[in-house]
């Protein structure tokens, strides 16, 4: 147990440390069948040393738990054409970037991630990733919502929930471009919450800040740029 001084309370440490992030919290059994998804997922990566055969085991233990779904994999981006996918970008993932370290380079994108501490070995290029955030007031770390993601992707999703397209085709809208004939193009699907944008080509665009102007201000904002843009 570790809970911060707040107000009159003061901080409560008890036991030792467990060497988890406190939001990973699951239960036994939630753990176990979320290490079976992940270890399902590992074999099924690009140039995995393991073949078909070798997964059969955990393919029993999750289909008596009920939650064996490739089709509900593939529909939610952890499975691409049967191959292990990063849910956020949705490209295939290599075997070995479970292991390989992100580079110096891609380093300085990670810093700000919840899961980097400071002064801790560098972070493997695949993580992972949970379709719906972690938060400290829901267990969150259930088969059901892990998956193996770029560690970039993950840092850039942020404490967002990661939007499948195919949530995005049947409860979202087709977004476009209107042209100066107000003529369209569609180029993809937002979510009903407006809050990310996916192209069936694989872009991504996620609303980083939220609506706060009055309509009085946007108004006098609008104004303010046409003149400028006229000037
Ligand atoms: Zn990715």
């Amino acid at each position: 147990m570790r809970i911060a001084a707040h107000g009159n309370n003061a901080s409560r440490s008890d036991g030792p440390p467990q060497g988890i992030f406190a939001p990973e919290y699951a239960d036994e059994n939630n753990n176990y069948l979320a290490k079976c998804v992940l270890a399902w997922l590992t074999a099924h990566t690009a140039d995995s040393p393991y073949v078909a055969t070798q997964t059969q085991h955990l393919e029993t233990v999750l289909r008596d738990a009920g939650v064996f779904q490739p089709r509900e994999w593939e529909a939610m981006g952890l499975l691409r054409s049967g191959l292990t996918s990063c849910p956020l970008c949705m490209k295939h993932l290599r075997y070995s970037e479970l292991h390989d370290q992100v580079s110096f380079a891609d380093e300085a994108s990670l810093l700000n991630a919840a899961e980097q501490v400071a002064n801790a070995t560098r972070s493997t290029v695949v993580n992972l990733f949970h379709m719906v955030p972690l938060t400290y007031s829901d267990v969150e770390h259930t088969s059901q919502n892990v998956a193996w993601g770029h560690a970039i992707c993950n840092t850039k999703l942020g404490q967002r929930k990661c939007y499948p397209l195919s949530e995005l085709i049947s409860d979202g809208s087709k977004v476009g471009i209107v042209d100066q004939e107000g003529l369209i193009s569609t180029f993809g699907w937002i979510s009903k919450s407006l809050e990310m944008i996916r192209s069936p080509a694989g872009a991504v665009w996620i609303r980083i800040v939220e609506d706060h102007l009055s309509d009085e201000d946007q108004a006098s904002l609008i104004e303010f740029l046409e003149i400028y843009r006229d000037e």
